[in-house]
């Protein structure tokens, strides 16, 4: 019987410049051996091409003797043998971390087709690329190059099966299957591969996880902060049968509360936390844009004017004062359902709004977004007086699913790929593909 999964046919496409990103200009270049294909063939003599957008479509700058098209095509093979570092269509102003504090634009280098093409007046390039190669790419722009083997193994794995599921499907109708960023895997095409992480990817080809016949939808996140969550705590439906909380370590305890915060906050054993990454060099296991540090537990200061400010922005309400919070509901990892903020609206009235979802709560106490919704109020008995809310949280993300920081630590202790998979997706069957 077939494997099902979401995505129709071995080829990802994936959304690298978009609209939004504004961008009407770009350099485009190969490295002298590459096996280009395109139709436009004044172009395979060169290795670099500057592309602006122009009434007329798109223009070549260094190649005036070409006239304007509306849609250009540039390919190269990409089989997972033919990758290396740096290998295929190098372009030098990409957006990472599109919308957050931290968005900036990075080099990146793409195997595969790119379809080049102008829409509302910007530049649009989405890259087609074997999943293969893609998923192979993806592990090393999710973790740094020194990750160890079983761990690459192991978001290789991941990454596979989130893209093949397909579950979360949030541009389709935009034209492509995944955007190159957080929002979806962060995919940094060759730039950053290593002849570890390839290995990795060969010695997994075709491995995915499924579950009564389908390939799972993989959901990952940075570090869980003791207790991996549930996937109906952070979004909407259904319980999935492997995505269910589960303690981050060995043993499976029982004996408190799994919404009891203060017992999550007190629990140091897990494979996550930070106590485990003391002699570790974690910028070089971990992803190259964020920031260091494990975040197994934090504390974060926001001023009342802020998440004021943020009210207005996402909830459209003009408020005087911010005088309380109300945390009124926890999923098993501690993190937060919904809650309520008090205080006084624009008329002098006393006014309450809820906040829900760990996006929606993340995205409200965070000038950017917070580390995750797993928080208690530090300073609540002041809260009134204060112009500062104070927030003690742990974990760093969503926290369903693969713990990355966890599946390090487990890494760390010498546990395979294979059994870091079964702790993370109970219930599930490691498997080939065809
Ligand atoms: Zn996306
Ligand atoms: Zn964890």
């Amino acid at each position: 019987m077939p494997i099902l999964s979401g995505l129709n046919n071995e080829i990802i496409r994936v959304g690298i410049i978009l609209p939004e990103d504004e961008i009407k200009e770009i350099n485009i270049s190969w490295p002298p051996g590459l096996h280009l294909e395109t139709k436009v063939s004044q172009i395979k003599a060169t290795q670099s091409i500057d592309l602006q957008v122009e009434e007329d479509g798109l223009s070549f700058k260094n190649l005036p003797e070409i006239s304007a098209q509306s849609k250009l095509s540039l390919s190269c093979p990409d089989n997972i043998e033919a990758l290396s570092a740096g290998y295929g269509f190098h372009i030098n102003s990409v957006v990472a971390g599109r919308g957050f504090h931290w968005e900036k634009r990075i080099e990146v280098d793409l195997p595969g087709k790119l379809e080049i093409s102008v829409q509302d007046g910007f530049l649009k390039i989405i890259n087609f690329v074997d999943v293969e190669a893609y998923v192979a790419c993806v592990a090393t722009s999710e973790m740094g190059s020194e990750a160890p083997g079983d761990l690459l193994a192991a978001q290789t794995v991941v990454a596979r099966c989130w893209s093949l599921a397909l579950a979360e499907a949030k541009h389709l109708s935009d034209g492509y299957d995944v955007c190159n960023d957080d929002c979806c895997q962060r995919y940094q095409g060759t730039t950053y591969l290593t002849d570890h992480s390839l290995k990795a990817a060969k010695n997994t080809r075709g491995e995915v996880l499924v579950y009564e016949n389908r390939v799972i939808d993989a959901r990952y996140s940075k570090n869980c902060g003791g207790m991996v969550e549930a996937y109906d705590t952070v979004w909407d439906g259904e319980a999935v049968p492997y995505l269910i909380p589960l303690w981050d370590a060995p043993e499976q305890k029982s004996g408190y509360a799994v919404d009891d915060f203060e017992a999550h906050y007190a629990y140091d054993e897990a494979y996550c936390s930070s106590k485990r990454f003391k002699n570790v060099n974690l910028a070089g296991m971990l992803g190259k844009v964020d920031v260091s540090g494990s975040y197994y537990r934090w504390e974060q200061v926001m001023t009342k004017q802020a998440i004021l400010k943020n009210l207005k922005k996402y909830a459209g309400l003009t408020w005087k004062r911010l005088d309380n919070i109300r945390i009124m509901e926890r999923g098993p990892s501690s993190r937060i359902k919904f809650l309520f903020l008090l205080g006084l609206d624009e008329h002098d009235k006393p006014a309450e709004q809820m906040v829900k979802s760990e996006y929606g709560i993340r995205r409200m106490f965070s000038d950017s977004f917070l580390y995750s919704s797993a928080f208690v109020i530090k300073n609540a008995d002041s809260l009134m007086q204060d112009d500062q809310v104070v927030l003690r949280g742990l974990g760093w993300g969503h926290g369903v699913g693969l713990c990355q920081m966890g599946a390090l630590g487990m890494a760390l202790e010498g546990v395979g790929y294979k059994d870091i998979l079964k702790h993370y997706y109970p219930g599930t069957l490691l498997t080939l593909l065809r």
